[in-house]
């Protein structure tokens, strides 16, 4: 499978063309929501899962294809931090293009100066931070065990003021999880020592890797963004009709599919060639129309009509 997906229409990025450097679910974090299922590699080393080289070459070749792009966007199966060559792809990409660069951390490594100094270079960093608690981060995130937040908090605040970029804090809200105003409002104190641009509230919009993460309605997101002040903004869902212009008819081939038989997400992103970031948005949607279901079964999750 190709490491550069897309480009996908993304909510804050317009068409963000993906890369991923890392292993499917090799993560610091075992985060209750994760959209891609449980974490099966939790660590904190890191390691050259993909080279700068391979990277450099595919992405020649789709830039080559001329389509257009607003960001390019690490992101995808895991951590990108946990490759040791991300800062060295970010500065070759910055030689090979003026499309601005984007980063999806989960920023648990930015506490590590060289981690820091591989990210200065890029044009955004959107790091989350889910609750500002010992207790919050164990239980929503699963960190692994040398992670404490307190660290991360460190590491999140140094690395802002360093940084020359623009930084959106992402929260992912979980309901009954980190919901609570105290929760929120150590969120907002943590928020004020941060140098970003923008808080970005989430919710559980796609399938989380527990039943138990369960999503917030507009009228808590509203009046978690109101507690948190006027740099703070709800990601709006992408309307569906931006979607179909894109590319219609993956939907009605992931329809098709789990009408035959029940199939993983893996088996669906192989049969279409697609990267499973890019189809996991169309199985949100149209699970969330009712049009398919999932069913777990040994600890595996399917999707059926
Ligand atoms: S949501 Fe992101 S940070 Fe959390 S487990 Fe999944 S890949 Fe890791």
């Amino acid at each position: 499978m190709s490491q550069i997906f897309g480009p996908v229409p993304s909510r804050r990025l317009g068409l963000s063309l993906g890369i991923d450097i890392i292993p499917f679910k090799t993560c610091t974090l075992d985060c209750i929501y994760c959209q891609l299922g449980r974490t099966t590699n939790k660590t904190i080393e890191r390691k050259k899962y993909t080279t700068s080289d391979e990277i450099f070459r595919e992405l020649e070749k789709v830039l080559g294809e001329g389509e257009r792009v607003d960001y390019i966007t690490f992101s995808g199966s895991g951590e990108p931090t946990l490759n040791p060559e991300i800062g060295k792809m970010i500065t070759g990409i910055k030689e090979m293009t003026s499309i601005p660069v984007a980063v999806l951390t989960n920023g648990t490594l930015l506490y590590q100066s060289r981690v820091e100094a591989d990210l200065l270079e890029a044009d955004l960093v959107i790091p989350s931070l889910d609750g500002a608690s010992e207790e919050v981060f164990r239980r929503v995130n699963r960190p692994h065990s040398s992670l404490t937040i307190s660290e991360v908090i460190r590491g999140i605040k140094t690395f802002s003021r360093n940084f020359k970029g623009k930084i959106w804090l992402e929260i992912m809200l979980v309901k009954g999880m980190n919901d609570s105003e105290k929760s929120i409002n150590e969120i907002k104190k943590v928020a004020r020592e941060i140098k970003l641009d923008k808080i970005q509230l989430n919710t559980v919009v796609r399938p989380p890797a527990e039943e138990s993460a369960g999503a917030l309605g507009w009228q808590d997101l509203e009046r978690i963004r109101s507690i948190l002040g006027k740099r703070c903004e709800i990601i709006a869902e992408l309307k569906k009709l931006e979607q179909k212009a894109y590319k219609g008819d993956i939907e009605e081939a992931i329809l098709t599919m789990v009408r035959r038989r029940p199939l993983t997400l893996a088996e669906i992103s192989s049969s279409l060639g697609l990267h499973q970031n890019e189809v996991i948005k169309y199985i949100g949607l149209l699970e969330r129309e009712g049009q398919i279901k999932k069913r777990i079964h040994q600890e595996k999750r399917y999707y059926i009509k």
